[in-house]
């Protein structure tokens, strides 16, 4: 399977990074390897001086598609989960500069955290998520203030990589990112139910 990830999908948060909103989804990839492995830890790796979480709204995909239309996009996926989408935002700022691509800063061991559970979700107009940090609410995000919907990823991605069963769609951060530190202890929240239950070691 595969990660797929999408960046800048929140006014907000484009703003909060200095960046403009893109005129399509714009979107980068992470390796199986990537996947933290349930009931893990997260360890800061040594690498960085600075890793950001970025809480996420999953999508899983249920069926093979290429070149999906946007209005068969829904048919592709029924059960919508949480994440994080850990970044070494020391890493990436460089490679922005350098015009380097993203993957050392988004794609290392165990920088994507996916939840405990994916949930059928009928009505996407009412899908919040928050994330707290040590107990203090750093996040939150509802679903409709994305800036490109879930069909709309679909169709995008899908007319340059094949999706298949199995594979996770990212679908990009809400406003509030930041950094954690050994001993922080990290909780995500979809529509309420704690499906996040992360330490940072
Ligand atoms: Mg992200």
């Amino acid at each position: 399977m595969k990660i797929i990830c999408i960046g800048k999908n929140y006014v907000n948060h484009a703003k909060e990074m200095g960046s403009k909103i893109p005129k399509e989804p714009l979107f980068f990839l992470k390796p199986d390897s990537a996947i933290l492995p349930k009931k893990h830890p997260f360890f800061i790796p040594d690498f960085s001086k600075e890793i950001h979480y970025e809480l996420e709204l999953l999508i899983k995909i249920k069926k093979l598609g290429k070149h999906i239309g946007k209005k068969f996009a829904s048919s592709y996926y029924s059960e919508i989960g949480l994440g994080i989408d850990f970044t070494a935002r020391d890493l990436q700022n460089e490679c922005k500069i350098n015009g380097h691509p993203w993957e050392k800063a988004k794609a290392f061991d165990h920088s994507a955290v996916i939840g405990s559970t994916f949930y059928s979700i009928n009505n996407l107009n009412e899908i919040h998520f928050e994330l707290k940090k040590n107990g203090n609410l750093v996040q939150q995000g509802n679903a409709n203030d994305m800036v490109f919907n879930f069909d709309d990823i679909i169709h995008h991605v899908s007319k340059f990589i094949t999706l298949k069963i199995g594979d996770i769609i990212f679908t990009g951060t809400p406003e509030g990112v930041g950094p954690v530190k050994i001993g922080d202890y990290l909780e995500g929240f979809l529509n309420g139910n704690k499906i996040i239950d992360l330490n940072i070691k």
